[in-house]
Order: structure tokens, then C-alpha cells, then sequence
């Protein structure tokens, strides 16, 4: 559920015009709704209700922006961060230390130490070697990291092979039969408080069947653990619950029905339980607004060219990703286009062979369900600024990040005197 919702037959969100923020800060504009972020806050938090306080860390890849980021801190949740960047800006948020886990399989000693040095919650450890780092890291401080180590289960998510993170090619994680071996050698180090187990085998996930069976393994490894005398006392199940992109494809699994296969599932474990959603938090609290600059006949069909382009929405030419484009003022036709941006390649496609609202020049669309990886990929190719970002809350909003000057981009670069 979100709170884009046509008004007499202009999209808003809330209670604000799509069009209204369009015309103050020009296309393409991120926009956030504040009522769905605090929604899929509450509904999931809801859907762990039968738990003891667990941790739910925000997956802070999926949308780092300050505002979003408070607005979450606000309601008690913590960070997940795969980077130093990302750790420095959940802390800047207003999220407390002791609700951030350090994932990812390549943090540095720099990085290790800044999150040593701020006392994060937890750190997930991805391999052998990265645990005898982090050992050495934290006892050169005089300090202790408490560690899980990410285990890889093997299990195929059933989703896009780019976002699929728990299969033993995959980069990610312990494989899951080397595990009681690396827990006897990380527990010899004094630098490391192993205390937990940590799984999250892929992102838009649309069947509770491959979690399940990743986090069973979990329960049996925890129970393993224990017998060789490790005292497990958390398991972070990790995120990737899907959320509806296509009106036409079935629902993905509600956080309803998620909760009660977690709780049923991890009854007994006697650990504090802990969890990583990004996209099912912010994916649908977001769309992107842009403007058709022209629309151009095609060999077939016609090609809708928009101002938003891969470098702002990078899912469709990443991860052929489908996002439901929309009229913002729709005008009761319908029409079958391809919807493309401005830059200069093929893959710079958001959609063909679509059925949609027939639009025409300098009309506004919306690319729904693009509050997750989408700033937060943004980039400036074809020297495009960087996309900027709106948070709504009611009736007010907010620039939350603006358009950069092209200006700051071109003065960005250093021509050397030698070259001059
Ligand atoms: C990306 C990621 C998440 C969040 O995934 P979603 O599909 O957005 O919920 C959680 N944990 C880890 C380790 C991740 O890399």
C-alpha cells in the first residue's frame, strides 16, 4: 500500500500534487512519501509482534538519504551498512550505534576500526580471513567486536540472478558445511565476541519457500553450535522481501505471512532475532517524476522519450527491472510505447511494448515503487546532475537533497598545469 493516489485526476502524494513539486523543483525528482514509510515500518514491525525485541536493522543501501533515514531513526529502527560511508551517514541519521550490523565482503581495516571506535551492535563477518583482520584490528584498539559470521546456504532465491545472493557461487557469506569449523578457530580470538549467525540469500523475493529453507539450515547450524559449546545468542535472518512492481504478477508474500513463517519457524532457537528490510520498507513509499520530452514514431511502436534516464533509475537496464509508469494527469486514452530516456545507449530503456496512459510532450509520468535502489544508484553519466529527492509528509515537503549545479560537476574535475 502507498500513498500515490489520484485526486480529482492528478496523481498526488498525500496531500501534495505530484505536479506542484514538479514545477517547483523541475524533473526528474525523486518523491517520498512519509505516511508509507511510517505504514511499512508499523505493518512489519507488526508482523514480528510475536517476538522478543527483535532488531531491525534498515538495509541503508536501499535508500541512504538523510530525511528517510531520520524519519526511520525516528521509529525506532536501526541500520544495516556495507560501508564506512554508509555507517557514518546511519549515525549522522540519528540511528543509535547499538542498533548497526556491519555486513558486506569487503570492509577494510579502516573500516573495521571506525565501526570499532563508534561500538556498533554487531559486525557480519563473510570469511576466515576477514575474521582474523577484524581480530586483529579490535585488539590493537584493547577492544572486542561482536561478530556473527554470514553463512551462505546454498538456497536458490528464486529471483533475479544479479540480486541473488545465497547460492555457493555466490559471493556471499561461509559456505554453510564450513561453518563449525570457522566458528572453533574465531572463538580462539580475543578480539572477537562470536555470538551470532547471520543469513540473506537475495533481494525481491516473491516466495517464503527458499527462506524457509535457508533459515531451517540456520536453525539446525545454531543447534550444531551449540553441542560444539559456541553460545549462539543472535540470528539475523537478513532482508529481501519482494514488493509488488507489476499490478499484473501475483502479490509477493505480505510481512504478514513472512512473520508467521519466522516465528513458527525459529521457535525454540532461544536467540534474539534480528533483520535487514530495505525495499519492503521504502520501495513503494517512492516514485520518480519526470517529463516526456518528446514522443518519437518508431519502426513499431512509438518511443515516449522522458527526462529521467539510467542514470537516475538504474533498475530496468541493470536487473530488467519493471517499474508501472503512470500518467501523472492521465488523459483516458491508452497507448502501447516504449519508454526511454535521454542517454546515449540501448539499455537506456524503461520500458517496451508497454500498455499505458497514452502521453504526450511535457506531460508528467511517474515511475511507481522507486523509493528502493533508485537515488541511491544515481549517478551522473552523459553529465547528467544527479537526481534530486522530495520527502512529502501531509501537506508540506521538502527538498531533501537538491539538484546540483551542472556547474559543481564540471568544476569537479582538475585540469593539471601540465595539460593546460
Ligand atoms: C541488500 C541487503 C539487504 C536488504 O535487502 P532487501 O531486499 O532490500 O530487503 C539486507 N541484508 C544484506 C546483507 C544486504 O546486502
Amino acid at each position: 500500500m502507498d500513498h500515490f493516489e489520484y485526486r480529482d485526476g492528478m496523481m498526488h502524494v498525500e496531500q501534495v500534487p505530484m505536479a506542484e513539486i514538479a514545477a517547483a523543483v523541475g524533473t526528474p525528482v525523486y518523491v517520498y512519501s512519509t505516511a508509507t514509510l511510517v505504514r511499512h515500518v508499523t505493518v512489519f514491525r507488526e508482523a514480528l509482534g510475536a517476538l522478543t525485541d527483535p532488531l531491525i536493522a534498515f538495509a541503508v543501501k536501499a535508500n541512504p538519504n538523510a530525511a528517510v533515514l531520520a524519519t526511520l531513526a525516528k521509529l525506532g529502527l536501526g541500520a544495516d551498512v556495507v560501508s564506512g560511508g554508509e555507517l557514518l551517514r546511519a549515525l549522522a541519521a540519528g540511528i543509535p550505534a547499538d542498533r548497526v550490523v556491519f555486513s558486506g565482503v569487503g570492509k577494510t581495516e579502516a573500516e573495521m576500526r571506525l565501526a570499532l571506535e563508534r561500538d556498533i551492535f554487531q559486525f557480519n563477518l563473510e570469511s576466515e580471513p576477514e575474521a582474523e583482520m577484524l581480530n586483529a584490528v579490535a585488539v590493537a584498539m584493547g577492544k572486542v567486536a561482536r561478530v556473527a559470521y554470514r553463512i551462505n546456504p546454498d538456497v536458490d532465491a528464486g529471483t533475479h540472478a544479479k540480486i541473488s545472493t545465497g547460492k555457493s557461487e555466490n559471493k556471499f557469506g561461509i559456505p554453510y558445511d564450513r561453518a563449525l569449523s570457522a566458528y572453533d578457530r574465531a572463538a580462539q580470538l580475543p578480539g572477537l565476541d562470536v555470538r551470532g549467525v547471520a543469513v540473506h540469500i537475495g533481494s525481491q523475493l516473491t516466495d517464503l519457500a527458499p527462506l524457509e529453507a535457508a533459515f531451517v539450515k540456520m536453525g539446525r547450524l545454531i543447534e550444531a553450535l551449540g553441542d560444539q559449546g559456541h553460545a549462539i545468542r543472535t540470528a539475523d535472518l537478513g532482508g529481501g522481501l519482494g514488493v509488488p512492481y507489476d499490478p499484473a504478477l501475483p502479490v509477493p508474500p505480505s510481512p504478514a505471512a513472512y512473520g508467521e513463517m519466522v516465528t513458527r519457524v525459529t521457535r525454540g532457537w532461544n536467540v534474539r532475532l534480528m533483520f535487514e528490510p530495505g525495499r519492503v520498507i521504502v520501495g513503494n513509499a517512492g516514485a520518480l517524476l519526470s517529463r516526456v520530452i518528446r514522443v518519437k514514431q518508431g519502426a513499431t511502436q512509438p518511443f515516449v522519450i522522458v527526462d529521467a534516464a539510467m542514470n537516475d533509475l538504474l533498475r530496468p537496464s541493470l536487473y530488467d527491472a519493471w517499474h508501472d509508469i503512470r500518467a501523472v494527469k492521465p488523459n483516458g486514452k491508452s497507448t502501447t510505447a516504449n519508454v526511454v530516456g535521454p542517454v546515449c545507449e540501448s539499455g537506456d530503456t524503461f520500458a517496451t511494448d508497454r500498455a499505458m496512459d497514452h502521453v504526450k510532450a511535457d506531460d508528467l509520468v511517474a515511475f511507481m515503487t522507486a523509493g528502493a535502489y533508485g537515488a541511491t544508484m544515481a549517478n551522473t553519466y552523459n553529465s547528467r546532475a544527479l537526481t534530486p529527492e522530495v520527502l512529502v509528509s501531509g501537506s508540506q515537503w521538502a527538498i531533501v537533497r537538491p539538484r546540483p549545479p551542472i556547474e559543481a560537476l564540471i568544476e569537479g574535475d582538475i585540469i593539471p598545469d601540465w595539460v593546460r
